[in-house]
């Protein structure tokens, strides 16, 4: 049982939905926000922790409003605190697989199957892995995909991060806070991360760089002991002493339950118009899921606000009546 934005008590199953969002990210939420405030009937399904991404960033400076910079965790409250102000329902489940049927999306969820007339589609994305011998049975153990969660452990230790993007790079300056060696292990010699956190990195004397060079593999007993590094140029391979391996080697789209179902391009991304809506009508999808986004916070909120307005405008085509 649960109660809808406006406060009717029944169960998921014997209603339609104006629409059900899936992700509770930045995108996700923003599009709640939107949808809630314009007293639709709408719930969004979030599968673990609201927040997305933001959950494993330490620190923005770059969206709006906070010229200090806020950390991801802060940020992700607010957001929903914001969308608990216009009573959004969340639910935690998980959606298996979505499809249509006349106008109506229906949605596999367990054993459940959920009805609604527009879906926001907007699960983001998870951390690529490197599919190295010695990845799978550390993770947890020293093997690490988020320095802002696992960070604070490897104080006064030594750590390597694995990729040269944004992200390897910001939390590799976020790990020094703790760790006494950051060794940053980039394939190529030049990183890819925009040049002023490049910067910050290279100044500063906790990090160093071990340029053109991959990890083969993460070698320990019980924890992380040391990775197996090789240089590509010359084929050399050399062992280097850590606590703990960071693993930032880029990311995945989350598009399982419509993969089916929706044009995706040729990295996976879901292919939307500008109007973030999916090549099926009713289906709009919004932030890192989507082709063409540049993976920013303040671009999902974007992303979320012009999806939930286009759905909006195809229910009122629909000529649906709903709202008070
Ligand atoms: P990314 O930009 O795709 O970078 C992935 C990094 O991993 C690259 O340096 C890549 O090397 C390396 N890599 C990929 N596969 C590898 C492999 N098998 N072995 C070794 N290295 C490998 O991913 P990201 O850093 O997660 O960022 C994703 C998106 O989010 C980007 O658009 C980024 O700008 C954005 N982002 C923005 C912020 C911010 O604005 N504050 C923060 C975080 C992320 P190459 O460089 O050689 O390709």
């Amino acid at each position: 049982m649960f109660t809808d934005t406006k406060g009717v008590l029944g169960t998921m199953t014997d209603k339609i939905f104006d629409m059900v969002i899936i992700g509770g990210g930045p995108a996700g939420m923003t599009a709640g926000i939107y949808a809630s405030r314009a007293l639709l009937d709408v719930v969004l399904f979030e599968k673990g922790a609201y927040g997305g991404q933001m959950l494993t960033t330490a620190h923005l400076e770059n969206y709006p409003g906070f010229p200090d910079g806020i950390g991801g965790f802060e940020l992700a409250d607010l957001m929903h605190r914001q969308a608990e102000t216009f009573k959004l329902t969340i639910e935690y489940r998980l959606v298996d697989k979505i499809r249509k049927e006349g106008d109506l999306f229906v949605l596999d969820s367990g054993s459940d199957e959920i009805r609604t007339r527009t879906v926001v589609f907007a699960t983001g994305a998870t951390p690529n892995k490197m599919g190295v011998p010695g990845e799978e049975r550390l993770t947890g153990r020293g093997v690490s995909y988020c320095a802002t969660c696992d960070g604070a452990l490897y104080r006064d230790r030594t750590v390597a991060v694995i990729g040269g993007g944004d992200s390897a790079v910001e939390e590799a300056l976020f790990l020094t806070r703790f760790a006494s060696k950051v060794h940053i292990v980039h394939r190529r010699d030049q990183l890819r991360a925009v040049p002023l956190t490049a910067k910050r990195a290279l100044s500063n004397d906790r990090i160093m760089m071990e340029w053109n060079t991959i990890m083969k593999e993460v070698q320990g007993q019980d924890d992380v002991e040391e990775i197996i590094l090789e240089d590509v140029k010359s084929g050399e391979t050399r062992s280097l002493e850590v606590d703990g391996v960071f693993i930032y080697v880029g990311i995945t789209p989350l598009t399982g339950p419509i993969a089916h179902l929706v044009e995706l391009d040729e990295s996976g991304y879901v292919v939307t118009d500008k109007n973030m809506e999916s090549s099926v009508p009713g289906l709009f999808a919004a932030g890192d899921v989507r082709s063409g986004s540049i993976r920013q916070v303040s671009s999902a909120v974007g992303d979320g606000a012009t999806a939930s307005f286009y759905a909006y405008k195809y229910l009122e085509e629909m000529k649906i009546e709903f709202g008070v």
